[in-house]
């Protein structure tokens, strides 16, 4: 057996948020192991990603943290921190984003608090298999509940533009040339649309279609418990091609996007294009691959254990476990994007915790039988 008995696989945000809610649940410390290929800091794949698009505010509200429970959120502390009752109501109105800044500070305090650190073994897993009573990770011996956290697969680039010299992809370190392409139109494209305007670039936003104009990631149906047994009882077709609309690009209404579009455009520093041009620079703002497919580790798990997907989805349970590898003596869940089946805005905070609960109740009720 292995040292601890319950392993968190992949050490960023929602593994953080599932090492709290453990914590927070009455499970010990000692009886966890993080594996973590990019260190100790739970932001550092999130960290370089929101600098590279000079994103300066969360688009989620005061629930967009890492902490076990919703409330209080990161508008409390603000109201607490700057002697002032507006954050908390804009957040009555669902209008208070955090900054950055104020979001990765909550981080570096929860990650000292809980001894986080401490927890960390610096290795990447490549292989997971079903054992009796866990699942033996590589060489590690055997764990009896296991949670994949392991974000996104590489970012991703369209074919077409791979060998093109002029390409950076957005999540990337960039400065901007004088005339820029932006490729895409989701939350990342329209966050650089507005930072190179501002730093006084000719931006042309390259894309096939019109986003969705929503405020938080898919609609807020979805993060209603009412709105989320309908999506839970969608038969897989309909789900798969709910998912896949979802994952369309979007980015939130409102003056403080559409303003400063409409005057570059009036001045000429702004335009729509089905196609590229002569631009200097094409930044794309296309995301990351997406599937389990593009996941070693769960291509792997997926394929050892003849487990059922759907298109890009891993079956999963309505608390995010995998149903062929739990049971009443063993847990096998995801969190993140790849828990989209079971919630579909897995890949935010609130999906984190979401996933972060269901497996503590599959733990919990581990201990109690
Ligand atoms: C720019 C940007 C802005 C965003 N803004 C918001 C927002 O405002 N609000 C919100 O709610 N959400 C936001 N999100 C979405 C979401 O919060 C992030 O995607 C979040 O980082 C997901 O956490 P994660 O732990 O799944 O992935 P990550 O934070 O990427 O962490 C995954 C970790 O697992 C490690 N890992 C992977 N495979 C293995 C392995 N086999 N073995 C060991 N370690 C492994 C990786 O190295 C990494 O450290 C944003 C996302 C981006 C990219």
């Amino acid at each position: 057996m292995s040292e601890t008995r319950i392993a968190i696989v992949g050490g960023g945000l929602a593994g953080l948020t599932a090492y709290a809610t453990l914590l927070h649940g009455g499970i010990e410390p000692e009886d966890i192991t993080v594996f973590s290929d990019s260190g100790p800091d739970p932001a550092a794949v999130w960290r370089r990603q929101a600098a590279s698009i000079r994103q300066q505010r969360m688009r989620s509200e005061s629930d967009g943290h890492c902490l076990p429970t919703s409330f209080p959120g990161l508008a409390v502390r603000a109201a607490r921190r700057r002697a002032s009752p507006v954050p908390l109501l804009q957040s009555i109105c669902d209008r208070y984003h955090p900054t950055v800044a104020e979001f990765l500070e909550h981080v570096e305090e929860l990650r000292e608090r809980t001894g986080w650190d401490r927890r960390i073994v610096p290795r990447r897993v490549e292989r997971a298999r079903a054992v009796d009573g866990g699942f033996e990770l590589d060489d590690r011996g055997a764990f009896q509940h296991v949670l994949f956290a392991l974000g996104h697969a590489e970012l991703n680039l369209p074919a077409e533009l791979v060998l093109d010299p002029r390409v950076v992809h957005a999540y990337e370190p960039h400065d901007y040339a004088e005339k820029v392409a932006v490729v895409g139109a989701g939350m990342a494209a329209a966050t650089e649309w507005l930072n190179a305007l501002a730093a006084g670039v000719r931006v042309t936003s390259v894309r096939r279609r019109n986003p969705a104009r929503r405020p938080l990631q898919v609609p807020r149906a979805l993060f209603s418990r009412r709105g989320l047994t309908a999506f839970q009882n969608t038969a897989p077709a309909a789900r798969v091609e709910l998912l896949l609309r979802l994952g369309e690009p979007s980015y939130p209404p409102g003056r403080a996007w559409d303003l400063p579009l409409e005057r570059a455009a009036r001045e000429g520093r702004f335009q729509v294009a089905p196609e590229l041009d002569d631009e200097a620079q094409i930044v794309c703002a296309t995301g990351f691959r997406r599937g389990y497919r593009h996941s070693p580790l769960l291509a792997r798990l997926v394929d050892d254990h003849a487990l059922e997907t759907h298109e890009h989805w891993i079956r999963l349970a309505p608390d995010c476990t995998v149903p062929a590898l739990t049971s009443a003596g063993r847990t096998l869940a995801l969190a993140g994007t790849a828990a989209q089946w079971a919630y579909p805005a897995a890949d935010t905070l609130a999906g984190a915790k979401y996933a972060a609960r269901g497996f503590l109740r599959r733990v919990e009720a581990c201990r109690t039988r």
